[in-house]
C-alpha cells in the first residue's frame, strides 16, 4: 500500500489530477472515493434532463444540511454534494460557465497569486475542453470535458428570453465563456456528443482507469491524513466494516474532497484552528485558523410565470411522456433527455458600481424546484436569479473525530445589507426583463414571488423564505499568504510538507458563475506544478472589461 501520490476524492478536481498525474507512466497514484461507481446504466446520473433525481436520496448526494441560517428564517438549508466517481460533476446541473475574466484578474491582485490572472488560467480552460463546434482562442478542441452548445430549433422560450434581455437594454453575447461574459446569450453544457452527462469520471477517468499506475478504490472514506512530524506520509481510510486501512504516499497526499469535505479531513488530521481541534481532543499538527473559514456560496431564487402557449417542458414532466423521451435519449442520444434545459442565461450588473456582473440568470422553460419538487401544474417558465459575489462569509467545523458525523455548516447567507440590495434589485430587474415584448406571446401570471409582492419588505420576506443554494460552496481552504490562507498559489498547505488541497475550496473568492469548469481548470493548472512541467504559455486573447461607461441602454418599453 505505497504509492507516489494519494488523491482523496474522485470529484471534479480529483479525477483531473488522477488522469494527468498517471500520464507519467513511472508515477503511481491511489485514488480514494467515499462513494461508489458512476453506473452507466443509471439514467439518474447519465441523462442530462434527469438532473433532479440524483439529489433525491443519499446514494449520490451527501445531502448535508446547514445549521439554522439566522438571516433565512432560521431554515436548515440544503447543501447537496456529489458522492461517487465524478463527485459533484456526477450530479450537477451541467451548466458550462467559467466565470468572468475579472474574477481571475482580481485573484491575481492578491499576494502570492500573481499567476492566476485570466490569461494565465485561459490556457487551462482550453486544455480541459472539447467544444462540439470546434476550438478557437477561448475554447478547446481536444480536452477531456465535452461541451455542447445549444442548437437552433430548441425550445422557443430560450430565444425569447435572450431577446427580452436585449430589449431591456443589456448586451447580447454569443458566448458567455468567450470575449464577453456580460449580457444575455446561449448557455453551453457539459454533455457528450451522444447526449450523456460529461462528468469528470467520463472525461478524465475513462481514459485513465485502465492504466496500471492508477488504483481506484471506491466506498473508501478517508478518515485522516497521517503525519511524521510536519510531513504528510499517508492516509487512513475506512471501507464498510473492514478494519481501517493505511496507505503510504512517497511524494504527496492530494486532498480533493471539495469545499465541505476538505476542511473536515484537514481538521480531523490536526490541521485547523487549534481551539477547535483541542476541544475535540485532536493533536494539533499545525494551527491554521483559516481551515473551514471564508466559506462562500451562490444563493438563488426562482421567479416563476405561467406560460400562455403550450411550448414549455410541462408535458415532459408527465410520466406517460417519459418512456418516449427516455427511448429517444437512450438509442439516439437526442431529444429533451439530452439537455439540462438551461440553454439560455445571462450576467448583468445591477448597479454601475459593480465593475463586472454581479447577477446571474439561468432560464428554465418550466417552473419547478431544482430538486424536482413543487412543479407548477400547467405550462410555465422560470428565471433562476442570484447574486455572484456576496460579502457574506460562513464556516465549516467538525463536531466529532468520527468521519461519519456531519459537520456544522453555516453559510451566514444574506448577512450583509449589500446582499439584500442585490436580491431586491434582482427581482425588480428580472420583472422588467420578463415584461419585454419578446415575451408578450408567452408571459402569463407571475407565480412567484407574485404580483402582490412589491415593497422592499415583501421582497425581503420572499427571499428569506424561498431563496435556495445554487450548490456552489467554495473558498473554505483559500489560497493566499495572509493569516487566514490555508494553501499557497500551488495548493500546498501552509506549515506542513507533502500535502496539497486541490478543489473548489482553494478559490480565494467565489467566481461569477458556476464552479465546475473553474475547479477543473484549477486542477489542470496545479497538475502541471506537481509534475514539474512549465506552465502553459499565457494566452494573448482579448477580453471585455467594462470601462466604467454605462453598458446598459434605456429599456425599450412595450
Ligand atoms: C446539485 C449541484 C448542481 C450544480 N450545478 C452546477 C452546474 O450546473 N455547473 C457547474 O459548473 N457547477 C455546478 N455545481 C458545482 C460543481 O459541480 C462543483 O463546484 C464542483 O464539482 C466541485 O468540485 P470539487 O472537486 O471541489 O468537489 P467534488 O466534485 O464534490 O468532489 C469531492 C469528492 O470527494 C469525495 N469525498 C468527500 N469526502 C471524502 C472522504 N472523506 N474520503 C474520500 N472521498 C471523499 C466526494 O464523495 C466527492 O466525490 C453543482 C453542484 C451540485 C452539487
Amino acid at each position: 500500500m505505497e504509492y507516489d501520490y494519494i488523491i482523496i476524492g474522485a470529484g471534479s478536481a480529483g479525477n483531473t489530477l488522477a488522469a494527468r498525474l498517471t500520464e507519467d507512466a513511472e508515477v503511481s497514484v491511489l485514488l480514494l472515493e467515499a462513494g461508489g461507481p458512476d453506473y452507466r446504466l443509471d439514467f439518474r446520473t447519465q441523462m442530462p434532463a434527469a438532473l433532479a433525481y440524483p439529489l433525491q436520496g443519499t446514494r449520490y448526494n451527501w445531502a448535508y444540511k446547514t445549521d439554522p441560517e439566522p438571516h433565512m428564517n432560521n431554515r436548515r438549508m440544503d447543501c447537496g454534494r456529489g458522492k461517487g466517481l465524478g463527485g459533484s460533476s456526477l450530479i450537477n446541473g451541467m451548466c458550462y460557465i467559467r466565470g468572468n475574466a475579472m474574477d481571475y484578474d482580481n485573484w491575481a491582485t492578491m499576494p502570492g497569486l500573481d499567476d492566476w490572472s485570466y490569461l494565465d488560467c485561459l490556457p487551462y480552460f482550453r486544455k480541459a475542453e472539447t467544444r462540439d463546434i470546434g476550438p478557437n482562442d477561448y475554447h478547446g478542441g481536444d480536452g477531456p470535458v465535452s461541451v455542447a452548445t445549444p442548437k437552433p430549433g430548441n425550445n422557443v422560450l430560450f430565444n425569447a428570453m435572450v431577446e427580452a434581455g436585449v430589449q431591456a437594454g443589456y448586451p447580447k453575447t454569443d458566448d458567455l465563456n468567450g470575449y464577453q461574459q456580460e449580457g444575455f446569450g446561449p448557455m453551453d453544457r457539459t454533455v457528450t456528443p451522444n447526449g450523456r452527462r460529461a462528468s469528470t469520471a467520463r472525461g478524465y477517468l475513462d481514459q485513465a482507469k485502465d492504466r496500471p499506475n492508477l488504483t481506484i478504490v471506491t466506498h473508501a472514506v478517508t478518515d485522516r491524513v497521517l503525519f511524521e512530524g510536519k510531513r504528510a506520509i499517508g492516509v487512513k481510510y475506512l471501507r464498510g466494516r473492514e478494519q481501517p486501512t493505511t496507505a503510504r504516499a512517497r511524494r504527496e497526499v492530494l486532498l480533493c474532497g471539495g469545499a465541505i469535505a476538505s476542511p473536515q479531513v484537514l481538521q480531523r488530521s490536526g490541521i485547523g484552528p487549534a481551539p477547535l481541534l483541542k476541544g475535540l481532543g485532536i493533536q494539533v499538527v499545525h494551527d491554521l485558523p483559516g481551515v473551514g473559514q471564508n466559506l462562500q456560496d451562490h444563493l438563488e431564487m426562482y421567479l416563476q410565470y405561467e406560460c400562455k402557449q403550450p411550448v414549455s417542458l410541462y408535458p415532459a414532466l408527465k410520466w406517460w411522456n417519459q418512456p418516449a423521451i427516455g427511448a429517444e435519449w437512450l438509442f439516439l442520444g437526442s431529444g429533451v433527455g439530452a439537455s439540462n434545459q438551461f440553454e439560455a442565461g445571462g450576467f448583468i450588473r445591477s448597479r454601475e458600481a459593480f465593475e463586472w456582473p454581479n447577477i446571474q440568470f439561468h432560464f428554465l422553460p418550466v417552473a419547478v424546484s431544482y430538486n424536482g419538487s413543487n412543479a407548477h401544474d400547467g405550462h410555465s417558465f422560470q428565471a433562476h436569479v442570484g447574486s455572484m459575489r456576496s460579502p457574506s462569509r460562513g464556516r465549516i467545523q467538525i463536531r466529532s473525530t468520527d468521519p461519519k458525523v456531519d459537520p456544522s455548516i453555516l453559510f451566514n447567507y444574506m448577512s450583509h445589507e449589500q446582499d439584500w440590495e442585490e436580491f431586491r434589485d434582482g427581482i425588480r430587474l428580472t420583472r422588467e426583463i420578463i415584461n419585454q415584448p419578446a415575451l408578450d406571446p408567452f408571459r402569463g401570471k407571475e407565480l412567484s414571488p407574485g404580483a402582490d409582492a412589491q415593497s422592499d419588505a415583501d421582497l425581503d420576506a420572499f427571499v428569506r423564505e424561498h431563496a435556495e443554494t445554487a450548490y456552489h460552496p467554495s473558498c473554505s481552504c483559500k489560497m493566499g499568504t495572509d493569516d487566514m490562507a490555508v494553501v499557497d498559489g500551488q495548493g500546498r498547505v501552509h506549515g506542513v510538507e507533502g500535502l496539497r488541497v486541490v478543489d473548489a475550496s482553494i478559490m480565494p473568492q467565489i467566481i461569477t458563475g458556476n464552479l465546475n469548469a473553474t475547479t477543473i481548470m484549477i486542477a489542470e493548472k496545479i497538475a502541471d506544478h506537481i509534475r514539474g512541467r512549465q506552465p502553459l504559455p499565457r494566452s494573448t486573447a482579448a477580453y471585455y472589461v467594462a470601462n466604467g461607461s454605462p453598458v446598459r441602454k434605456q429599456p425599450q418599453r412595450a
